[in-house]
Parts: structure tokens; C-alpha cells; sequence
């Protein structure tokens, strides 16, 4: 069969058995570029905006979701925000208990439409709770790689 023959039946199909090497490389995207780029140079968190919409887009969007406008201007929206919702894992992806549960939640930054999901830090799973205020821990600069690991975890806000 040459690759230019169509298969008809499914009884024509063989299986081939082996390994592929295959490698992946995943880019940030327009957008996604310049906000790790800012928590990585700066320590700081950038959205866009949508003027006709208002909406300030975190992580920022090229494109308004709702208006489809394209947008351009990039405002820092700050490091604090509010848990939207949260999830406590007391097992690892093999189902082995972790020595300390970890606290993941959405946080919706201040200002902003949408949020990071990341960890939450310096909290004990049972004082998170909804609406609960944070902010971004970042990583000390040398040790910012580009990644949305370079902020460390939000904690809770002092009052
Ligand atoms: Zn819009």
C-alpha cells in the first residue's frame, strides 16, 4: 500500500509495533511571552485590556473572548487576589500520600477577569477558605526561570 491509497476497510489496517521518538515544543504565544516574561524580569503580573469591554484579561488574551477585539495595551494588575475556589491533595499522581498536602486554587486576581490557578503557601488547609485574600510569593530573581512556578504560591494577605 503506497501512502496515496485509501484505506476502505478496517481489515486493511496493520499495526506497527516500535517506538517513535517524538519531541514537543510548547511556546508561550504572543501574549503568554511577555506576562512570563514579567514575572520572571519584574516579579510582576500583567493583563490586557479590552477598551470597548473593560475587561482587564488575566492571563492576558490578544483577543477579547467576548468583543473579539484584538488587544494591545498591557497594564500591571498587581500581585493580589481573592481564592475563587480551592482543592487540598493529600496524594500524589500515584496515589501515594504526600508528606503534606498540597492547597490548590484559583485565584482571581484583583481587578482582573479570570485568575492563575497555582498553590496556595504559608496556610493550613483548614483556615483556606473562599474568598480568602492572597498574594503572589515570587522566587528570588536568580531563581526566576520564565515559568508560572516562579511565583512560589500565593499567600494570605496580612490585614
Ligand atoms: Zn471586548
Amino acid at each position: 500500500m503506497t501512502p496515496l491509497e485509501r484505506i476502505t476497510q478496517l481489515a486493511q489496517t496493520k499495526p506497527c509495533y516500535g517506538e517513535i521518538p517524538t519531541y514537543y515544543l510548547y511556546t508561550f504565544g504572543i501574549a503568554g511571552e511577555r506576562f512570563f516574561r514579567e514575572i520572571k524580569d519584574n516579579a510582576k503580573i500583567f493583563g490586557t485590556r479590552c477598551p470597548k469591554c473593560n475587561l482587564i484579561y488575566v492571563p492576558p488574551k490578544i483577543y477579547c473572548e467576548r468583543c473579539f477585539a484584538g488587544l494591545e495595551e498591557w497594564l500591571e494588575v498587581g500581585t493580589t487576589g481573592t481564592v475563587h475556589t480551592y482543592t487540598i491533595g493529600y496524594v500524589d499522581l500515584d496515589g501515594s500520600p504526600l508528606e503534606e498536602p498540597i492547597i490548590l486554587a484559583m485565584v482571581a486576581i484583583d481587578g482582573a477577569y479570570g485568575g492563575l490557578v497555582h498553590r496556595l503557601g504559608e496556610v493550613k488547609p483548614e483556615e483556606v477558605r473562599i474568598d480568602l485574600k492572597v498574594e503572589a510569593v515570587f522566587k528570588d530573581q536568580a531563581e526566576r526561570s520564565g515559568s508560572i512556578l516562579d511565583i512560589r504560591y500565593f499567600k494570605p494577605r496580612q490585614k
